[in-house]
């Protein structure tokens, strides 16, 4: 990667880096390729609809998560399938959805009932259920659908099997950022518990969280489990990955805006953890700067903070190979997914512009904000 051209940009901005996007989607296509199943993006996690036009050309489609990103969908990439699960429908939002979708998700009986009759008059309209296999190999209770008590998906135990007329298709998802041998070890538990109800389904949804564009994911592995499903159920397949579409395509670049020290020597950037990077704060992780290392590795060490209020505003500690000064531009990576969707003006931070990084090295900007964007949320 040539991170030179990215150091002359206005900051803070993401960079989206059209190359790395397109080296995704080829593993993506060549699963639906050797599978015959269906991979959508899940917007959820990276909407830059300019790109849209692109993904299209590589995979099956979309799926949402409510109506504005179903509707995003259909105004961006409507030559492709448009899916959407919510653990909830309103009245007037589904009417809506109906005709911009082509597969509607279930998260209960009771939804489904209640909204069986209008549905029926849409004959083109597939609709599923989400289950709950009540298996999941997610150490972390916020991303962890099947935890004690949770509300996404029928349980065994909830599953009225006699009310499927006019259900075509499951859907689960209960993984976040793992391998096929945790899909192949779920797909065993599903196949227990739901295998007799997915004799009667047209299609399996495998849900999101397979980080198939992360090296050393066993793509052999994740076309078999496909390849088994098919067969064994006669059913198509789709899985909704967000992360591994954008998956390491992308940047945040900003600058540093002052240095200072209280015991240990800290800088004040221009992005935020709260508002350009939530996942930082939230999941939490620690994002990966161009030429840092972790603390006291190099010669010079930093805490890394927001021009924010919060306290707890820390991107993270970092060393780097020289003293950071005023106008040091930092290179975050992996920035493409769950930034861009989550980020937010609080502390009435800027939203960082976007930029495209064309493949011929080019950069294009996309989206530039500024204070009415601020105000015309609050
Ligand atoms: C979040 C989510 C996805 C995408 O998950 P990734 O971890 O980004 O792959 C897919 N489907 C559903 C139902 C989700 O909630």
């Amino acid at each position: 990667m040539n991170i030179e051209n990215l150091l002359s940009l206005p900051t803070p901005c993401y960079v989206i880096d059209e190359e790395a996007l397109i080296r995704n989607l080829e593993v993506l296509q060549y699963v639906e390729q050797q599978t015959g199943c269906h991979v959508l993006l899940a917007q959820k996690a990276f909407s830059a609809y300019h790109v849209y036009p692109l993904i299209a050309k590589y995979i099956s489609g979309t799926t949402a998560s409510g109506l504005f990103e179903a509707q995003l969908a259909y105004e961006e990439m409507p030559d492709r399938q448009i899916h959407v699960y919510s653990p909830a429908y309103k009245d007037a939002d589904f009417e809506k959805l109906l005709t911009m979708c082509d597969h509607i998700v279930f998260n209960s009986f009771s939804q489904w009932k209640h909204f069986r009759k209008i549905a029926q008059q849409y004959p083109d309209v597939q609709f599923g259920l989400r289950i709950n296999p009540e298996y999941s190999e997610i150490g972390t209770d916020i991303y962890n659908p099947c935890f004690t008590n949770s509300r996404l998906g029928i349980t065994p135990a909830n599953f009225e099997g006699n009310e499927l007329d006019g259900i075509s298709g499951l859907h689960f998802h209960t993984m976040c950022e793992q391998g096929a041998e945790t899909l192949e070890r779920t797909l065993k538990v599903v196949e227990e518990k739901f295998g007799s109800y997915l004799h009667r389904m047209k299609w399996l949804n495998l849900g999101g969280g397979h980080h198939i564009t992360k090296p050393g994911y066993n793509v052999d592995l994740l076309i078999s489990c496909i390849r088994h499903i098919r067969k064994t159920y006669g059913v198509e397949v789709y899985i909704e990955p967000g992360e591994a579409v954008a998956l390491n395509a992308g940047y945040l670049v900003a600058s540093v805006l002052d240095t200072l020290r209280n015991n240990m020597d800290i800088a004040i950037t221009d992005t935020s953890a709260a508002c350009h990077m939530p996942d930082v704060l939230e999941m939490p992780y620690r994002p990966y700067i161009v030429g840092s290392e972790m603390p006291s590795v190099l010669p010079y060490t930093y805490r890394l903070g927001a021009p924010t209020c919060l306290a707890g505003d820390i991107i993270g500690d970092y060393s780097f190979e020289k003293p950071l000064q005023k106008g040091d531009k930092l290179v975050f990576t992996d920035m493409a997914i769950y930034s861009m969707v989550k980020n937010n003006t609080f502390n009435g931070m800027p939203l960082p512009s976007v930029y495209l990084l064309q493949s011929d090295g080019s950069l294009k900007l996309l989206k530039q904000f500024g204070y009415a964007d601020f105000k015309s949320r609050l």
